[in-house]
């Protein structure tokens, strides 16, 4: 549920694909008399629909009076699925236009589960060396409702019988710069009639932006990943803007304070001959010693002028065994997708738009 009073969620949700049941049961109810049953049954529909994008001509045990109500309190949602690709792991990334804004979302298949990579904006403006995102720079920031039409448009291309189960905000953008939004599209996410992914199965993913940090722990049960990717202030500055303003230990501070109640993720991207030399691992774990988190070794998923290699899978296992020893709780995230730049750090626009319609 979104908290009231905090002015952070004062913007009103423009479109019915980003409103709450409780939002949903006001609209469609009476004056001074929410309609529960009519805003499952709108979430029932939009989640077994496979474009829901606007709202339905009718709906049972809800009257064309009332549809047509919530359809003037709703901006109608243009999404246009521009390219596809599909990779020999199964992994699907589309190429979307929202409102002619290019995004681009990845549908991973596993075992007997679904996940799917949403971004948080169009482009991105934190400018991480090792991504391929930040060279599109910045266009814009999504609506909540523009990463629930993501969700589901990648959801309609997971295999038959797949349940969708779990949703990372690692797709393009950096989500704190476009906390409301992001908030919001979790909160629906969650709603028991419609996606039902509860926030236990959402990761959003930061650079490291601090302030929004500590506002999103107080907001949102979502996980948190923080990208680290070094372990000097100034190294990490080499590849991190974001590292400039908000130092390591002032991001290992913050998973201190807020340890008793969460367990936080650490990405680090392993990038060939600059940061997954032993002595890097060892600096890792002195500085996560008794820290509530676990770590995701992710080697660099390479993309055209990438600045550094993919470390070999031998430098990678040393990397890992190190933390391991240390009592760091470390996993080597395998790349999925990466045959059609899907993976984690590849997203990126190169497909020419279409004409808008
Ligand atoms: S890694 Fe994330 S925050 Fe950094 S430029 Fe890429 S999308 Fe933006």
């Amino acid at each position: 549920m979104l908290e009231s009073g905090s002015g952070e969620d004062s913007v009103t949700p423009a479109c019915f694909l980003e409103m709450t049941a409780e939002e949903l049961a006001v609209r469609l109810g009476r004056p001074g008399k929410p309609s529960p049953a009519r805003a499952n049954a709108l979430l029932r529909w939009a989640w077994c629909n496979s474009r829901p994008f606007s709202l339905p001509d009718r709906l049972e045990g809800v009257t064309a009076r009332v549809l047509d109500g919530l359809r003037a309190q709703s901006s109608p949602l243009q999404v246009t699925e521009s390219a596809r690709a599909v990779a020999k792991d199964g992994t699907v990334k589309l190429l979307l236009e929202l409102e002619g804004s290019p995004v681009e979302t990845v549908m991973i298949p596993g075992k007997g589960r679904v996940t799917v990579c949403v971004s948080s904006q169009s482009g991105c403006s934190r400018q991480c060396a090792f991504c391929a995102t930040a060279r599109m720079g910045f266009r814009r920031n999504l609506t909540a409702a523009e990463m629930i039409a993501q969700v589901l448009a990648a959801r309609a291309v997971a295999p038959p019988g797949l349940p969708l189960r779990n949703v990372v905000f690692m797709g393009m953008g950096e989500p704190m710069d476009n906390l409301e939004a992001v908030v919001r599209a979790v909160a629906v996410l969650g709603e028991p009639s419609g996606a039902a992914v509860s926030p236990a199965h959402v990761t959003v993913s930061t650079c490291g932006v601090l302030p929004a940090m500590e506002r999103f722990v107080s907001r949102c049960a979502a996980g948190l990943a923080v990208s680290l990717n070094a372990t000097t202030d100034r190294q990490r500055q080499q590849i991190m803007p974001a590292g400039a303003r908000w130092p390591i230990a002032d991001l290992l501070s913050f998973f201190s304070r807020h340890g008793k109640t969460r367990i936080f993720f650490v990405e680090y991207i392993l990038l060939g001959g600059f940061n997954d030399a032993g002595a890097d691992a060892e600096r890792l774990a002195d500085l996560l010693d008794g820290l509530p988190v676990r770590v995701n070794l992710i080697p660099l998923n390479q993309f055209d002028g990438a600045p550094w290699p993919t470390p070999g899978g031998e430098r990678v296992q040393h990397f890992f065994s190190l933390l391991n020893a240390r009592g760091i709780r470390t996993m080597v995230r395998q790349p999925r997708g990466a045959g059609i730049a899907a993976a984690c750090g590849q997203l990126y626009r190169s497909t020419p738009a279409p004409v808008s319609r």
